[in-house]
């Protein structure tokens, strides 16, 4: 095996492969060095895949890689303790080219994505952990294994390590995260019969619905949770933000049984036979949490580079942008010679001109905004609850009086001035 590459890739998840693909159906040597025993042993996701991020790695991927279901519905549920208030959105032409997400498993994708990899020249190298990058003269030139005489060596090396990031940390890139930078995320994976997700999700045979549950979902927490089909499991998870785990000494396995609990949720799982529990960090530092992105011979991708947006739920499909723009500027670099920061320094242009930055600043105030801000989730979700279903119980009351008691419920528990206030602090931190 060569000692010196082109390029490695620390970390087989979505970033690094994506790197990786790129980079070697360029003709770039490049080594992809994982920990797990196999690319995805170790990664967790929800698991929504975006169609069109993947698309401009390998066009039509669907026609060949593991897929669980064409997501066709999404769904938000904001829960009280007994009740729930939907809203959603189903359109069946996603179910047909050139469709919008897929479910997946991350174990069977990243697998099929690594052999994709190795296709194009690329060599998998697992269960090997890289314990620190090699730096020469403030210039990263290679990476020290676990293994006996483990020391690669490379023109640039990309961090695709995933969120926890240490050799990141190593670099001096970023500090240990805060506990409001991340959520913790525990799901399970519960086997059902395909027809009976079909019946009790509502869908066509094949198809996938999303459901993202806020409020009660989290136990009041800033996060969420979720439940999503596969063929013939459904993945139901809940995560929130590790300060507020801390401050409430929440379990996280106590998280999951009280949304498997919900009158809502319990129909939709019942009978299932757990066949997998995962747990797992998000980054939701957002905009204001991204590290050193690029440093002589050394770029950062997905989630080591907290590329995540927590709102909308999208973390694979920045992972995997970040990872082909990071592989293109390592091309560009490979092109001109020179591997400094400034010859790297494509990377950051491209991603800030890209829909991963933007969307990041776009919502770069809302994560604190929640978290400071209890009274988005722990009165205002109630409080919808509660107005609904005094509107929806037929009591011989007229409308108008329900409506006035209504009315001074809501400006009783916040006062107009903070309702308008909180209102106002939201449309800002997201318009
Ligand atoms: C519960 C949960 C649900 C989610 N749901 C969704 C969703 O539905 N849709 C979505 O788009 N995103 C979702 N995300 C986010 C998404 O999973 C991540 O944003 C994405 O996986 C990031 O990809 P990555 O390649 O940066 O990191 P990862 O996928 O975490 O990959 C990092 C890789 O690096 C390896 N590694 C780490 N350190 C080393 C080392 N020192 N040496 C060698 N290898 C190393 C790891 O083993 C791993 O394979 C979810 C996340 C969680 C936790």
């Amino acid at each position: 095996m060569p000692k010196k590459f082109d390029a490695i890739v620390v970390g087989a998840g979505m970033a690094g492969l994506a790197a990786a693909y790129k980079m070697s159906s360029e003709g770039l040597s490049v080594v992809v060095i994982e920990r797990g025993d196999y690319p995805g042993a170790k990664n967790v996701m929800g698991g929504v895949l975006y169609r069109s991020m993947m698309e401009e790695l390998i066009p039509e991927f669907w026609k060949e890689a593991p897929l669980q279901r064409p997501v066709v519905e999404q769904r938000f549920w904001m829960l009280d303790k007994q009740s729930v208030v939907t809203s959603g959105y189903k359109d069946e032409s996603w179910a047909e080219e050139p469709y919008n997400c897929f479910t997946v498993f991350r174990g069977e994708f990243d697998r099929w994505f690594a052999k994709k990899c190795e296709e194009k020249g690329a060599l998998i190298i697992n269960e090997t952990l890289v314990e620190s990058c090699i730096v020469d003269d403030g210039k990263v030139i290679g990476v020290q294994t676990n293994r006996p005489e483990g020391d690669l060596y490379a023109n640039v090396v990309v961090l695709a390590d995933g969120v926890n990031s240490l050799l990141g940390k190593q670099l001096g890139f970023h500090r240990e995260w805060e506990p409001q930078q991340v959520a913790l995320a525990v799901m399970e994976e519960l086997k059902l019969p395909e027809e009976v997700i079909e019946d009790r999700f509502n869908l066509e045979p094949g198809m996938g619905t999303t459901i993202e549950l806020f409020g009660q979902g989290t136990m009041g927490m800033v996060g969420t949770a979720f439940i999503y089909t596969n063929k013939q499991h459904i993945s139901i998870g809940v995560g929130a933000l590790l300060s507020q785990i801390r401050e409430k000494q929440v379990q996280p396995y106590q998280l999951l049984e009280n949304l498997k609990q919900h009158p809502a949720v319990r129909p939709l799982v019942r009978g299932a036979e757990p066949v997998e529990y995962y747990a797992h960090l998000i980054p939701e530092g957002g905009y204001n949490s991204i590290p050193k992105l690029v440093s002589d011979g050394v770029v950062v991708v997905g989630d080591a580079a907290q590329l995540v947006n927590g709102i909308h739920r999208e973390g694979s499909n920045m992972a995997m942008t970040s990872g082909r723009l990071a592989a293109e500027a390592v091309i560009h670099a490979c092109n001109m010679g020179h591997f400094d920061r400034d010859a790297l320094s494509s990377y950051e242009n491209e991603l800030n001109n890209s829909f991963v930055i933007k969307d990041l600043e776009k919502y770069k105030d809302a994560s604190h905004l929640l978290e400071s801000n209890p009274r988005y989730f722990n009165n205002y979700i109630p409080t919808a609850n509660m107005a609904l279903r005094e509107m929806l119980t037929v009591d011989g009351v007229s409308k108008k009086q329900k409506q006035k008691k209504l009315t001074k419920s809501i400006l009783g528990k916040n006062g107009l001035f903070t309702l308008g206030k909180d209102i106002y602090q939201m449309w800002k931190a997201v318009r």
